[in-house]
């Protein structure tokens, strides 16, 4: 009776975790502090589940980063992962950027490129650079009319221009200095293999702009914020979600990234992913939900807060924030 109890509570996604482990869905470590630094953006793509534009308002402080600082010191995290919105628009940016890597804190940024070419960003790259930065950059195709179509008209021009310059500073050429690529699928449907298509990206953008990159990273989008209005709108909801279901890969699992990671919202809300703040889902199970209460052992070894969204995670080769799992 009490199991059946509990059977009933579970959703659709932890029976899947469940076939595989009977404690459910935990992390194992905290490699990686992901920080939204704020949900302002210059662009205002399609496809954005954190629903980010320039109105948007949300910004992290700089109380907040400095207790961020002292947590990813105490963990020894492998990596501090800069995200948005766009995380060059904080104007504690810099600053932070500064400190983390005065601490030998590698820090990587996730960039939309455009915002390199803004007002007031010229010396930007440069500064990446000097800071032994490691850059992230959307570019959800080598065409135009796909890239425009997700993420606005002229950004697939802006875009191969920051490349262009990025790659002048080395970024995408010398190993210290990666410059990966994302892609996202442009409707309701998986990504494709990451290795073919990373082929067919060095070719397409070689040709057309004598550019180049390190990587190129293949994510599935995620059924939340702007994308599942799209769906929505497209009567393509449930079709979706089913695919994503069916698409199961146990796999992908082990990689998870909430297994490996710690996502921090920018008022410090601490979530077990980027997906989770976009649903305003944080970390719960009894561990700390904020930054100010941050406490490595228990944060750790965290049962992670899990739904329908997470089959996003798990179908076919698998997706996060570092590309395919599988
Ligand atoms: S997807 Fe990225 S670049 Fe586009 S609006 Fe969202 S945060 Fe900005
Ligand atoms: S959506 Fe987040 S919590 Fe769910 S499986 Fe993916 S990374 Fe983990």
């Amino acid at each position: 009776m009490g199991s059946e109890t509990k059977e009933r509570k579970m959703n659709d996604f932890e029976k899947e975790i469940a076939e595989i482990s009977q404690a459910g869905l935990h992390s194992s470590t905290i490699d990686i502090f992901q920080l939204s630094l704020g949900l302002r953006c210059n662009q205002q793509c399609k496809h954005c589940h954190l629903e980010a534009s320039p109105q948007r308002p949300e910004m992290m402080e700089w109380s907040i980063m400095e207790r961020i600082l002292e947590a990813a010191k105490t963990t020894h995290c492998q990596l501090v992962d800069l995200t948005g919105g766009a995380p060059e628009l904080n104007p504690d940016f810099r600053r932070f950027v500064s400190a983390l890597r005065k601490e030998d804190l590698q820090v990587q940024v996730r960039t939309n490129l455009t915002v390199l070419l803004e007002p007031g960003m010229e010396d930007l790259p440069e500064f990446l650079k000097n800071h032994q930065i490691h850059l992230v950059a959307s570019l959800p195709c080598y065409l135009e009319e796909n890239v425009c179509a997700q993420r606005g008209q002229g950004v697939y021009e802006k875009s191969t221009e920051a490349i262009r310059r990025l790659n002048q500073l080395g970024y995408g050429v010398e190993k210290e200095l990666p410059l990966n690529l994302v892609y996202n699928p442009g409707g309701p449907f998986l990504p494709p293999p990451q290795t073919a298509l990373e082929g067919d990206y060095r070719r397409e953008l070689g040709q057309r702009f004598g550019i180049t990159f390190t990587h190129l990273l293949t994510i599935t989008n995620m059924p939340l914020g702007r994308f599942r209005r799209e769906l929505g709108l497209q009567k393509q909801e449930e079709n979706y979600l089913q695919l994503l279901r069916q698409s199961f890969n146990p796999l992908t699992v082990e990689g998870l990234m909430c297994r490996h990671q710690i996502s921090v919202g920018w008022d410090g809300t601490l979530y077990d992913c980027d997906f989770n703040l976009a649903l305003k889902l944080p970390v719960n199970h009894g561990a700390p939900d904020h930054i100010q209460r941050f406490n490595p052992a228990e944060l750790s070894t965290r049962r992670i807060v899990t739904g329908e969204h997470c089959f996003g995670c798990t179908a076919g080769s698998g997706s996060s924030c570092g590309g395919a799992l599988a």
